[in-house]
């Protein structure tokens, strides 16, 4: 699967924004352009039609117009007609008065010649309007076209139609003083149709005439067509609109061409021409489609739409029209004009999105990088952040499971490499190992050279442990000076005593500390995997429990765990914790053993020697018990205990003021070094009112070579508060006798080893007068321990020997049995 890395993360903030952007927006732009242009489409869509519409609708406005006007003018016909001949007639008949008025005394007769020779030659409308006068009895007083009839009566006078036109004029004027009449008449030029005639008459009252007037209508209707054809022919509209006004048989009566008019437009032109003028003729109120004869200038197609109405009454075909060629010429400029009109609108919105695009792309690709450049420089920072912490988990780890002084492992990672080792070994099919190594006498590295040195002998011991691990084997430091060691994948006992050889191996060199070349041994404890346990905590407490076991032993060894060791460890445990509790239960009591001087053969001292019977353990070897209570520090108390009884038993059964039997107490080194050691005897010597010249302790020979600085104040305290200082088990150590001379010591306890092999070991035999030569240089005492038999006594005897001690004279025995014993035979000697 394709993981979003943290680059790619980065990319993507800081490109794709702007990308989008840019996406979006050429988006928009191309939506925007398709929007213009189906707008533009629609626009011209809508406009073709609106520009139609629009175009019919002037037509059809401007026709109807013409037609109302029309119509108009032709309703004015008769009141127009009537409104000019009354105007003639008050007229004529201001005249008449008039005239009467002025010539009143005149006769009638003479003044009527008067008023009909003025108003005979009076004519209007084109001359053909004209006056006439009758009496009301219908005598003709004046007619300016039938002369003939004046003076004579027209009373019976019919119209083609056979009205009393006369009788009912002069009737009619007479009641209302005025008023209009009609009748109808042929015309001389047109004898076979009547026609129209409106007429107006006026009473004249003086001479009882009626003053009166006619018109045929039709004339003044040809007048007004006249009138309204001259204004229609003037009209104009668009570029090349025009009325065409057609007669009821095609005449044409108005034309944007003058020379057209009064002929017929059915016989004009080419059949299609006839056709369009014959459509034009039988349309009303609608569009005609048609080719026109007619083409203005600047027009090539006769292709015409025009509006076409008829006025009914005079049978006019009025119309006005579009040539096509015109229309789309207009159409076609609109068009173009609105192709321009998007072109530029997309050209601005081209320029515009692109740099708003630009803009936005810019700035958002701006934003995004600094987006990036700060989320980089978060990750730098946490994945700084995240390193150290990680490094300071790592250390705080190592560090809890680490020993800061060597860097090796500490206890807690040791479980889990075992554990580890034995699940490998077992499926190896093979053992596992695991070693406790505990240092000899580190105690003594710190005591006598500080703590550092301990600590840096410590390092290099670590260093070179590890430094002959196999990758699957390890060690981790237990504590102290104690080390356990993880081999797992061991095929034989050989491999793992090669191990064991390994480790040993390290301490075959001295160390070099502080300038200081230093021995340094280790104890081994050894447990096996599968043999002696699966489980690492009971794998190292058997190790220990050997490695503790072996330590006791004899220190530098090496003890592989078995059941018979376990079973002593167990032992000693309960050893251990029987003795704590010894000198509560009073258990331990002391036991004496007598020392003879050879001389005399007299008693010399007594040694105290503890005794220990538990219920348990019956009686315990102070031999296991002494060494296990300086281990476990109990010795404090046990010798305590020792001084104690001791004095008090022998001061009690042997008081100073009777006797001076001495009596020797074994004080274990760390007793002797302890700061209140000196205080503590003396307080308890002095209790038991024990002088301390009968007093000699007895200190053994390690402890002055481990602690000679440290020893030598304290013998010479002791010595000076007058205790008898002697070196027991003497020979076994380090028997260096050159430093005998330099130390205080009173006396020399020559160890049974070398009276037991003085009589068949020359060496022993040679050890022995040479320590006796030695002492009686140095004025010292010398006691012979372990003395069995009459010939050692003899031999030492001969010797020079001081002192003789064994079970030759006598075997420890109680307080009581010495009391029993000796109190008398002493006081024998006393
Ligand atoms: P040690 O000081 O060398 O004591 C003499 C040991 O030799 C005693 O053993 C004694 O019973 C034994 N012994 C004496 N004569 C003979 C002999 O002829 N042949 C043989 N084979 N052994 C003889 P014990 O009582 O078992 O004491 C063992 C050691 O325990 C002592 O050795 C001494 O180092 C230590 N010890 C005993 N009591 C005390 C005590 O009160 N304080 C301290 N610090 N150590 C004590
Ligand atoms: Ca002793
Ligand atoms: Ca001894």
């Amino acid at each position: 699967m394709d993981v979003l890395t943290d680059k790619k993360l980065l990319n993507l903030i800081t490109y794709a924004p702007a990308t989008i952007v840019g996406a979006f927006t050429l988006l928009w732009l191309a939506l925007s352009v398709t929007d213009i242009v189906l707008n533009s489409k629609q626009e011209l869509i809508d406009f073709q039609n609106d520009y139609q519409q629009r175009q019919d609708t002037i037509l059809t406005k401007q026709v109807e117009y013409i037609a109302q006007q029309v119509k108009f003018a032709r309703e004015q016909t008769e009141s127009q007609l009537q409104e000019t001949i009354r105007d003639r007639i008050y007229e004529a008949h201001r005249i008449a008065t008039r005239l009467y008025e002025s010539n009143r005394n005149l006769p009638e007769e003479r003044v009527t010649r008067i008023i009909t020779d003025a108003l005979r030659v009076m004519s209007f409308n084109e001359g053909r309007g004209y006056f006439f006068i009758y009496k009301i009895n219908g005598l003709s007083v004046m007619h300016p076209l039938f002369p003939n009839v004046e003076g004579s009566s027209l009373w019976d006078y019919q119209d083609s139609r056979g009205n009393y036109i006369v009788q009912d004029m002069g009737a009619k004027v007479k009641v209302d003083g005025e008023g209009f009449y009609r009748w109808w008449f042929a015309k001389p030029e047109q004898q076979n149709e009547q026609f129209e005639k409106i007429g107006f008459g006026k009473y004249f009252a003086p001479y009882d005439w009626f003053i009166g007037t006619g018109e045929y209508v039709v004339d003044v209707e040809a007048d007004i067509k006249k009138t309204v054809l001259e204004w229609i022919r003037n009209l104009r509209f668009g570029q090349f609109g025009y009325v065409l006004v057609l007669d009821a048989d095609g005449t044409i009566l108005s034309h944007v061409d003058s020379n057209l008019i009064g002929k017929n437009a059915l016989e004009l032109g080419t059949q299609a021409n006839i056709d369009g003028a014959k459509q034009l003729l039988n349309a009303d109120n609608e569009f005609v489609r048609y080719s026109a004869s007619y083409k203005p200038e600047g027009v090539s197609e006769s292709a015409k739409i025009s509006y076409v109405m008829k006025e009914p009454s005079w049978g006019w075909s009025i119309s006005a029209g579009v040539y096509a060629e015109e229309y789309n010429r207009a159409l076609k400029e609109r068009q173009s004009k609105l192709e321009e009109e998007q072109n530029d609108a997309v050209v601005q919105m081209i320029i515009l999105s692109t740099i708003t695009t630009l803009f936005v792309a810019l700035c958002s690709l701006w934003l995004s990088r600094g987006i990036a450049q700060r989320f980089k420089r978060f990750q730098s920072r946490i994945s700084t952040n995240f390193n150290q912490l990680e490094d300071t988990k790592n250390k705080l780890e190592h560090l809890a499971r680490h020993d800061e002084l060597t860097g090796l492992p500490n206890r807690s990672l040791l479980h889990e490499q075992i554990s580890v080792g034995i699940c490998n070994s077992r499926l190896n099919d093979r053992q596992l190992a695991v070693m406790f190594v505990d240092l000899d006498d580190f105690k003594k590295v710190n005591d006598l050279y500080g703590h550092s040195a301990g600590d840096q002998l410590l390092s290099q011991i670590s260093k070179k442990f590890e430094a002959f691990l196999k990758p699957d084997e390890f060690v981790a430091r237990f504590g102290g000076d104690e080390f356990i060691f993880s081999f797992p994948n061991l095929d034989s006992l050989v491999e793992t005593e090669s191990k064991v050889e390994q480790i040993k191996a390290v301490f075959a060199q001295p160390f070099i500390v502080g300038g200081r070349t230093l021995h340094a041994s280790c104890s081994i404890g050894v447990s096996m995997f599968p043999t002696d346990g699966d489980d690492p905590e009971d794998l190292i407490s058997k190790a220990d429990i050997v490695l503790y076991k072996s330590k006791a032993r004899h220190k530098g060894d090496v003890l592989f765990f078995d059941n018979t060791i376990n079973q002593q460890v167990q032992h000693d445990f309960l050893v251990e914790r029987e003795l704590r509790r010894a000198i509560e239960h009073n258990e331990l009591t002391i036991a004496y053993q007598p020392q003879l001087e050879a001389k005399t053969d007299k008693l010399y001292g007594v040694e105290a020697l503890l005794r220990w019977h538990n219920p348990l353990l019956g009686h315990v070897s102070p031999l296991e018990f002494i060494s296990l209570a300086e281990e476990n520090g109990l010795i404090h108390r046990l010798g305590e205990f020792a001084i104690d009884r001791a004095c008090e038993e022998i001061g009690r059964l042997f008081p100073d003021s009777h006797n001076d039997l001495r009596l020797s107490i074994n004080i274990s080194p760390t007793q002797l070094m302890d700061n209140g050691f000196v205080e503590l005897l003396e307080s308890t010597v002095s209790k038991h009112q024990l002088p301390s010249r009968r007093i000699t302790l007895e200190i053994t020979e390690n402890v002055l070579i481990n602690d000679l600085p440290k020893v030598t104040p304290i013998i010479g305290r002791l010595k000076s508060l007058g205790y008898t200082v002697s070196l027991d088990d003497f020979g076994t150590g380090y028997s260096s006798l050159s430093y005998l001379s330099a130390l205080p010591l009173d006396e020399l306890k020559i160890d049974q080893i070398f009276i037991d092999k003085m009589l068949s070991s020359e060496h022993s035999d040679s050890l022995v007068k040479a320590i006796l030569a030695i002492a009686e240089s140095s004025d010292m005492t010398v006691v012979a321990e372990g003395v069995e038999t009459q010939a050692q006594k003899d031999v030492l005897i001969q010797y020079g020997c001081d002192v003789l001690q064994g079970y030759f004279i006598e075997r420890p025995i109680s307080i009581d049995q010495l009391a029993q014993k000796y109190s008398e035979k002493y006081l024998e000697f006393e």
